[in-house]
């Protein structure tokens, strides 16, 4: 399998070199250069396999010839051994046609762990064949952070600097990230906002030399390897609740469009997906953009949902490729629009191809409070708030009451625990797979949020090509 850039200009790399790169070299993002698909057969027979064994069948023809089939097992395997339930996500029943996929049953409590155990597996097996190495540098709101630094402490041919804004993650989050001691893990508090850790990390990837020297890779949600990972859950669920015969609903908490990106992905297999929900908080670009065609950016206001607290969904550049014919000097010519002005139209193939599966619901603290009081009172689930603002646009959408819909639980609410007290009276507990988070020792250097400070620091760790 090959995939190509979204901006047209990039070489096609197969599997092993788009999960190196992360992003491409024109600044677009890997696309597979066609979809594969399953017959209805072939979902039907999935119905019966453990996640592991669906991970294979629907990852498999995306890998093509990088592993083989054994190898892609046995890293599915490792990676999902580390989940703290037989299923890996399990669905809950919250009432005759509303679900719950709980998505937060690996190592840090979110969602992220399902696609970043995997990678960085991936990442360690593909080094080691090219005998390289690689600095991942990223900026984190927080459950990113954490989930990429699980992943990859102590792997080798592995640098990990995670930058995150002093004092705005949780305290849970901070602790995930900076009680990990392995000799590879830098935590760098950054003296400013999520932007400002952000846009230093934008910076050191766009100077070419500094990119260069130290192998400099991502481990967001535009690495193609993470969103591959994400569509098995799908399928997973999908198949149990009836596919092929029977189609099912999503709603989806969105930020970076990553996870609901996945879910587009199944569509395209053939997977039979009645409405894929983009629930966002107030920060509401892709309901803006999937409701009326205006994508243009916002200011960022901080909400109880810190990891959709995102104006511009990088991800999205992926949708609006396939649906614009895989036409990548227009889509290049877009974006560059919309980097300029800050804003852009969807063209009428966009809108009319998105409204065909993607319904959106901007969801408001009243609302997200609500859908999780409702959870505890109509079925006795306590949820975090980034799935509540899911499950409110879940309870809000208008589809066919024959149709289950699922709303994808993104993370453990004791990762949220004060939000969660404030709308229920509850408090939940931190499973005991975080043993004593609290009592251990944690490490990291705070930092001024200036591009030498973070560069300087960087430089005097990090392992240079040699
Ligand atoms: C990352 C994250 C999201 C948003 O997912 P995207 O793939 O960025 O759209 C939602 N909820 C939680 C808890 C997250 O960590």
């Amino acid at each position: 399998m090959q995939y190509q850039s979204t901006r047209g200009s990039a070489a096609a790399l197969d599997f092993e070199g788009a999960t190196l790169a992360g992003l491409a070299s024109d600044g677009g993002l890997y696309l597979p250069e066609r979809w594969p698909t399953f017959t209805a057969d072939a979902f039907a027979a999935m119905r019966g396999l453990s996640y592991v064994e669906t991970a294979v069948r629907v990852i498999g023809p995306f890998v093509g010839d990088a592993l083989s089939e054994a190898e892609l097992r046995d890293l599915c395997t490792q990676a999902y051994a580390r989940f703290d339930h037989e299923a890996v996500t399990p669905l809950k029943q919250l009432d005759h046609r509303h679900w719950l996929l709980e998505l937060f049953h690996g190592p840090t409590l979110a969602f992220k762990d399902v696609a970043l155990q995997l990678l960085g597996l991936l990442f360690e097996t593909f080094l080691s064949r090219r005998d390289t190495h690689i600095t991942i540098v990223g900026a984190t709101s927080g459950d990113t952070g954490s989930a990429a630094i699980d992943a990859v402490a102590g792997r080798a041919k592995i640098d990990i600097f995670m930058l995150h804004p002093v004092g705005r993650v949780s305290e849970v989050q901070r602790k995930q990230m900076t009680t990990v001691l392995a000799p590879n893990v830098y935590n760098i508090a950054v003296e400013g906002s999520f932007d400002d850790a952000q846009a230093l990390v934008k910076r050191m990837f766009n100077d070419a030399d500094f990119a260069a020297r130290y192998d400099l890779s991502a481990v967001n949600s535009i690495n193609w390897a993470r969103l591959v990972a994400q569509v098995v859950y799908y399928v997973y669920v999908g198949v149990r609740l009836g596919a092929p015969e029977r189609s099912v609903a999503f709603a989806v908490p969105t930020g970076n469009f990553g996870d609901v990106f996945a879910g587009y992905v199944a569509a395209q297999m053939g997977l039979p997906i009645e409405r894929l929900i983009v629930a966002t908080n107030v920060n509401d670009i892709l309901h803006r953009a999937l409701s009326s065609g205006d994508y243009s950016q916002g200011t960022v206001t901080p909400t109880a949902t810190p990891s959709m607290d995102i104006q511009v969904s990088s991800n999205f550049e992926r949708l609006l490729f396939d649906l614009g014919g895989r036409n990548g000097g227009a889509l290049a010519e877009q974006m560059r629009g919309f980097e300029a002005t800050k804003a852009m139209r969807l063209t009428n193939a966009q809108r009319e191809g998105a409204a065909r599966l993607f319904g959106s619901a901007r969801i408001d603290e009243m609302d997200m409070n609500r859908a999780m009081r409702w959870a505890y009172d109509a079925a006795g689930e306590i949820i975090d708030p980034h799935s509540a603002v899911g499950l409110a646009a879940a309870l809000a959408a208008d589809i066919d009451p024959s149709v289950p819909v699922v709303t994808l639980a993104t993370a453990h609410p004791a990762k949220f625990r004060d939000a969660v007290e404030r709308a229920t009276g509850v408090r939940p507990t931190l499973p005991s797979r975080t043993g004593d988070l609290f009592g251990r020792e944690e490490r990291y250097v705070t930092l001024p949020a200036t591009f030498e400070a973070v560069t300087s620091y960087i430089a005097e760790h990090a392992t240079p090509r040699t």
